[in-house]
């Protein structure tokens, strides 16, 4: 279990990294088109073993002051490793009830399965939940294609019924957003697409000072420095590669601070380009 939380300044605006746990994927299923041996290097030169990532779940809790935000909620009980958010909130002086906001990257279950309380009630009674409008209609919707994926079908059937699930519960706190937008002040959503339809990458700015959070846009330091390897959980790979390129490209050119929600904890860190891709250094 990595450590709990990692408190920081951006500004005038409190964040804490909050772990909710970690999962461990098959490689093959977080790197689907590396070449076998390349992954396999690239992996043993971090120190990493070559079959299995283990990788973290971090939400990030932000307090402004006026308004106290979490941008995603971890997997409640959808995983045995996992679901650790609410007892980190508890040690960083949050009740549920306090929580004014949720912002949800997207609808995967590690990040919205913790909105869910165990007797199946939004976790946080008195939040609106925003997400985007496409992600809604996306997992709502009539026919949800997962075909693209390159994980195995029993993965595909889980992220659509948990979402499905999960969406259902929080329908009437949800608050769709259809483009950037000022989420409270300092805290913008911004649409990210390609992880899946509706994926929004998170800005928090304070007195010049920015922290962009990744959300799913990128899932391992690897996937930066090599730019051409997909994710199997992304819906749109090359739509995907694309927004992580813009967003890199963003956070280089404003010397900006980065999160993202599966790099090693306390997944905060800065890029800087390398090659063709970015090389990741963890830390504020
Ligand atoms: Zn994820």
């Amino acid at each position: 279990m990595p450590e709990g939380s990692h408190r920081f300044q951006v500004g005038s605006i409190n964040c804490t990294v909050l772990s909710d746990g970690y999962y461990s994927y098959p490689s093959s299923w977080l790197f689907p088109n590396a070449d076998p041996a390349d992954l396999s290097g690239a992996l043993v030169s971090h120190h990493l073993p070559p079959d299995d990532v283990l990788s973290p779940y971090t939400c990030l809790l932000i307090e402004t002051g006026r308004h106290i935000v979490l941008v995603d909620t971890g997997a409640g009980e959808y995983s045995s490793t996992s679901g650790a958010i609410q007892a980190r909130l508890e040690m960083a002086g949050i009740r549920p009830k306090d929580v004014d906001t949720v912002i949800l990257t997207h609808a995967h279950p590690d990040h919205i399965g913790g909105a869910i309380d165990l007797c199946g009630r939004p976790a946080f009674p008195n939040a609106r939940y925003v997400l985007s409008e496409l992600e809604w209609e996306f997992w709502t919707g009539a026919r949800t294609d997962l075909s693209h994926l390159r994980v195995p079908d029993a993965a595909k059937e889980s992220l659509q019924s948990m979402a499905r699930r999960s969406l259902g519960v929080l329908r009437h706190q949800i608050e769709p957003i259809d483009r950037e937008t000022e989420v409270v002040p300092g805290v913008a959503a911004i649409p990210a697409p390609g992880h899946t339809p509706g994926h929004l990458a998170v800005l928090i700015a304070s007195e010049g000072h920015q922290l962009l959070n990744l959300g799913d846009a990128a899932v391992h330091p690897l996937h930066l420095e090599h730019p051409s390897w997909e994710n199997g959980f992304d819906l749109d790979p090359g739509c995907a590669l694309a927004t992580r390129r813009q967003l890199m490209e963003r956070a280089v050119a404003g010397n900006t601070h980065l999160m993202a929600f599966h790099f090693p904890f306390p997944s905060i860190g800065r890029v800087a380009a390398k090659n063709s891709g970015w090389l990741w250094t963890p830390g504020w």
